[in-house]
């Protein structure tokens, strides 16, 4: 009896422990985030510059490139395909239809409906919780799609003592203008170790817009010298990010000190 009971219990052991084991056997390899990547439209073809396939690839995501669409279904549809999003650069938003200003003179192109799908794409990704990261335009897009609005023109809407070129001329992955990191910010930390000892850091500069009044429930984490906004993110979702200079320009040519940038999108889609 006693001996039949231990032939039970080590029947048992022996059985359960196998389940076990088999529980321990190494995890299916976990699979690369999809990262989409908002297209820029003309007549004819939607694209992506190259430059941010590279960025998003070495940052270990899988780039999907998102065409331009005015319709809602499509563009909630695209959100639950992808695992974070890349709002790309472009065009100036349309401030009449978007935050109720006249167009001044020295405003620049618009293509509407790359406004409506970009914004649209914008609010959908916050709602659905994927990661975003918006650069140039697309910090822009972030800033007016949660009710901010913009400088349509830096130069001609900017006074300051300490003017700052925002157009360079000069190589794409070049840094020709200061900005400064404000402490305690999502970008300061992911910037922490290439930022000098004053917070500040040499970035590129491709825009005559950018943000002025900044969206409700926003923060501003990095500014130029003449006090134009070069980085937003949202307060308490640190996935929610914007930059106006372009990462992806030094990123894709192998100065990897602004990877950072997208691998926390990367990171936090998977
Ligand atoms: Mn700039």
């Amino acid at each position: 009896m006693i001996r039949t009971l231990f032939i039970q219990i080590l029947f048992i052991t022996l059985f359960t422990g196998g389940i076990y084991a088999q529980s321990k056997e190494p995890a299916v390899q976990e699979k690369a985030p999809i990262i989409g990547l908002s297209a820029t439209y003309e007549t004819g073809q939607n694209s992506v510059p190259n430059t941010y396939i590279i960025a998003v690839r070495k940052a270990g995501g899988i780039p999907v490139v998102l065409p331009v669409t005015d319709d809602p279904e499509i563009i909630l549809r695209m959100v639950e395909a992808i695992d974070g999003l890349i709002l790309t650069g472009g065009e100036d938003l349309d401030p009449l239809r978007w935050y109720g200003e006249e167009p001044l003179p020295a405003m620049g192109a618009i293509v509407p409906i790359r406004d409506f799908f970009d914004i649209h794409l914008a609010r959908t990704a916050v709602e659905q919780g994927i990661p975003v990261l918006g650069i140039c335009r697309g910090e822009q897009t972030l800033n007016v799609a949660f009710g901010g609005t913009l400088y349509q023109d830096i130069p001609s809407q900017v006074r300051s003592d300490t003017p700052v070129k925002h157009n360079q001329r000069a190589p794409r992955e070049y840094g020709s203008h200061t900005i400064t990191v404000t402490e305690g910010t999502v970008l300061h930390n992911l910037l922490k170790d290439v930022l000098e000892k004053d917070n500040t850091f040499r970035v590129n500069s491709y825009h005559h817009q950018a943000v002025k009044d900044l969206a409700p429930g926003f923060i501003i984490s990095a500014y130029a010298k003449d006090g134009v906004p070069e980085a937003i993110e949202m307060m308490g979702n640190p996935h929610v990010l914007g930059v106006q200079f372009h990462p992806e320009g030094p990123v894709s040519q192998g100065d990897h000190a602004l990877l950072p940038l997208f691998r926390h999108v990367v990171e936090a889609a998977r």
